[in-house]
């Protein structure tokens, strides 16, 4: 017998940015399909909310998706399909299930539920179950749940779920306008789309009962169903939009790497299974199970992936460093002019800076003194580094010293040259140099300083360290 090929599917709604735990869905369903030759993932966009849907997040799933390594340059991936374009089946299956029975109009309102019962929770009563409504103005279809129950859930995370069918009532499939509802659209297209796997978040687990009894009213045998753990902040809070941050562009932004991100977010809720953690997606892929995600709510630790993004970039090249920096060097939001911008220069203090950052964006505090023309102004270091007297002074005498034409401009030259002459002033090398780090970079930490004021050249140096002179004379 041959094995039935494993189809997975992510069906993001097209309603917002790209958040952080659908791209674990979508990694996790993603990891099961490439395990196998013939297995497929599709990309299904639930684009039937008109009112809030908009093409340009759509784009942003796309864009999203492929920035994580899934898309259609791989034989895995599948689509993407719109919901709305199977708006015609979703019709007719509603229909189907009228006709046989499994399903009947009902025009109560609201109100008038409410009214029949005393405890409002219970939901709908099945007060037009055997009324034989025809289809009609104000007339919504109704799935009639069977009798007897429960309905079993077998969820490949959590275990088996029973729902009592007494807790499952009547529930809408179609409105009156004909439209479907997303528990029966989205099972019509799982079964159109032949899924076989059905993962998704926790958040989808009460909607399964009800899918599973449509896929049973349909004569199918349900998918394997997965539902993923949440995923919770430092407060063990789920994360929320309005709360945290949760869109995956914004870490995009900030210079995270797509494969540290990969890495991470595929450790929400599952693990290897040998303590490693730190493992590309080669090598993870073939190794998950969805049996092995764990139930319970996985913290999303941002300190961790940082360190695991810091980890990844000190594993580039220094070419693919250079090449990953690039939009935060010559992008349109850089803080120096772009005639000032010097790829030299940067090839020279590129390896200094990939040991040091954890995020592709601190790259530009900590190059920003080579680019603008003067160092960036902030008072709390300024203040820190130009204790009074001892900056003045040695300020002052490194200026005096590097004038020296007989002192070699390189960085082991200059060190010797400020130890010299912060010993002169009573102060060891870490104190002699913070005024002059300042002075030149206008900051208090950065990339080794020496190295950086070889780079820099002894005329702009010179300048700098004489504006900085200047200021603290003025101040006096
Ligand atoms: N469109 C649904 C959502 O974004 C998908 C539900 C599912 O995966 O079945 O929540």
């Amino acid at each position: 017998m041959t094995e039935t090929p494993i189809r997975t599917r992510f069906a993001p709604s097209p309603t917002g940015m790209f958040h952080v735990g659908g791209a674990r869905s979508a990694l996790f369903n993603w990891a099961l399909a490439q395990q196998r030759p013939d297995g497929r993932m599709v990309l299904r966009v639930e684009d039937t909310d008109a009112a809030r849907n908009r093409p340009e997040w759509t784009e942003g799933i796309i864009r999203a998706l492929a920035w994580l390594g899934i898309g259609a340059d791989d034989p895995h991936f599948e689509g993407p399909y719109f919901q709305s374009a199977y708006a015609e089946k979703h019709r007719e299956t509603a229909q189907d299930l009228f006709k046989n029975g499994r399903a009947y109009y009902c025009d109560c309102t609201r109100e008038m539920v409410q009214e029949r019962r005393d405890n409002p929770n219970l939901g709908y009563d099945g007060f037009c179950r055997d009324r034989g409504l025809e289809p009609g103005p104000g007339r919504a279809l109704r799935f009639r749940v069977p009798e007897g129950g429960p309905t079993v859930v077998d969820d490949r995370i959590r275990g088996r779920v029973e729902f009592d069918h007494a807790a499952i009532e009547d529930f809408v499939i179609a409105r009156a306008d004909g439209s479907p509802l997303f528990v029966l659209a989205n099972v019509v297209d799982d079964v159109e789309m032949r899924i076989t796997h059905v993962i998704r978040g926790e958040e989808h687990l009460s909607n399964t009962p009800k899918q599973q009894l449509l896929w049973e009213a349909l004569g199918l045998t349900p998918p394997v169903w997965a539902h993923l753990p949440v995923i919770v902040n430092e407060q063990r809070k789920k994360l929320s939009k309005r709360r945290d941050k949760v869109a995956l562009e914004s870490y995009q932004e900030e210079g995270y790497l797509p494969e540290a991100m990969v890495n991470y977010l595929m450790l929400l809720g599952w693990a290897p299974g040998d303590d490693r953690e730190i493992m590309p997606w080669s090598e993870m892929m073939p190794l998950f199970r969805i049996e092995d995600v764990n139930s319970s709510s996985a913290f999303f630790d941002e300190k961790k992936l940082r360190a695991f993004n810091g980890d990844y970039i000190r594993e580039l090249s220094v070419d693919d460093f250079i090449e990953r920096c690039s939009p935060w060097l010559t992008g349109e939001d850089t803080p120096w002019d772009a005639a000032d911008y010097d790829a030299e220069v940067f090839r020279a203090v590129a390896p200094l800076a990939q040991s040091r950052v954890a995020l592709l964006s601190e790259i530009v505090p900590n190059v920003d003194f080579l680019f603008l023309s003067e160092p960036v102004e902030d008072e709390k270091s300024w203040n820190k580094a130009m204790k009074p007297g001892v900056g003045k002074e040695m300020v002052e005498a490194a200026l005096a010293r590097f004038a020296d034409p007989e002192l070699s401009w390189t960085a082991d030259a200059l060190k010797a040259a400020t130890e010299e002459t912060g010993a002169a002033l009573g102060l060891k090398l870490g104190k002699a140099q913070a005024p002059v780090r300042v002075a030149v970079t206008g900051r208090t930490v950065g990339l080794p300083l020496f190295e950086s004021l070889e780079l820099l050249g002894r005329e702009r140096v010179q300048a700098r360290l004489t504006a900085a002179l200047d200021k603290l004379r003025a101040a006096e």
